[in-house]
């Protein structure tokens, strides 16, 4: 395993290196830059950097994350360590992580490149994993600091890291800070509505808060709040339908 002391200029990507990518890193097969070169994602100018297939130079941690390599076609097949074995696998679309010094999980096709200690969880992906993962954060967040993250097509973001559990940052090419205390408060008050008149409730909220609503729509938005009492409370704090909020929200409320 390769030891070194930082190899990353972004606090958050160096801990997701530190506490789980380390297992699943090998030394680069790319030309080696001078130490000084700097990071076009990370700033950092005196780690060790490569110059990556696609030209730029890049470090250990994210050359972990970006390195194609063998992944598990089913959960059936041993995850055990891979002997770097080629493949079309990364942490792409479909992996997550959560890791610090009191948690070390992660989703994903990949197998580790080094034995992994009894403390490191590493699940074989399954349809849905990015919603439990959002609600399983929210609703029972780990021991901070972690850092926290859904990963997607697009492998360049910045890591936050979670100090307090009143605001979870989930990292990823779509960001998100969530406060749960929010977010459960809403689930307290909108539960047993199901995914379909939540998702009405919101739209017809923004149409009406933006002065867009019809009076067909005013109508069944009144008609809500008659059948809902509980839901009056809610609608300050209700986010707008299509962001990441409003995901999140559908995320606890689905289970
Ligand atoms: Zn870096």
């Amino acid at each position: 395993m390769l030891n070194e002391e930082h190899v990353c200029g972004d606090t958050g990507r160096a801990m997701f290196f530190d506490y789980l990518g380390r297992y699943f890193a090998l030394p680069p097969k790319l030309v080696p830059l001078p130490i000084g070169t700097v990071c076009p994602e990370c700033g950092a100018d005196s780690v060790q950097l490569w110059q990556s297939r696609a030209g730029t130079p890049q470090c250990l941690a994210q050359n972990t994350i970006t390195r194609k390599r063998f992944g598990r076609k089913s959960p059936d097949e041993p995850c055990a360590p891979g002997g770097d074995i080629s493949g079309m696998c990364s942490f792409g679309l479909g992996s997550t992580v959560v890791c610090g010094p009191f948690v070390a999980e992660a989703t994903t096709r990949l197998v580790p490149d080094h034995p992994v200690p009894e403390h490191v969880s590493i699940r074989f992906p399954e349809r849905g994993d990015a919603t439990r993962f959002v609600r399983r954060l929210v609703q029972t967040p780990p021991e901070p600091p972690f850092v926290a993250a859904v990963f997607g097509k697009k492998s360049s973001f910045k890591w936050s890291v979670t100090h307090d559990r009143s605001l979870i940052a989930i990292n990823g090419p779509e960001a998100l800070d969530v406060a749960p205390a929010a977010v459960l408060s809403l689930k307290f008050h909108l539960k047993g509505l199901g995914a379909g008149v939540v998702a009405k409730l919101l739209t017809l909220r923004a149409r009406m808060a933006l002065g867009d609503a019809s009076e067909a729509e005013q109508k069944a938005l009144n008609e809500l709040l008659k059948t809902y009492p509980e839901i009056a409370t809610t609608m300050p704090k209700l986010p707008a339908p299509g962001t990441s909020s409003a995901s999140v929200l559908q995320s606890v409320l689905a289970q």
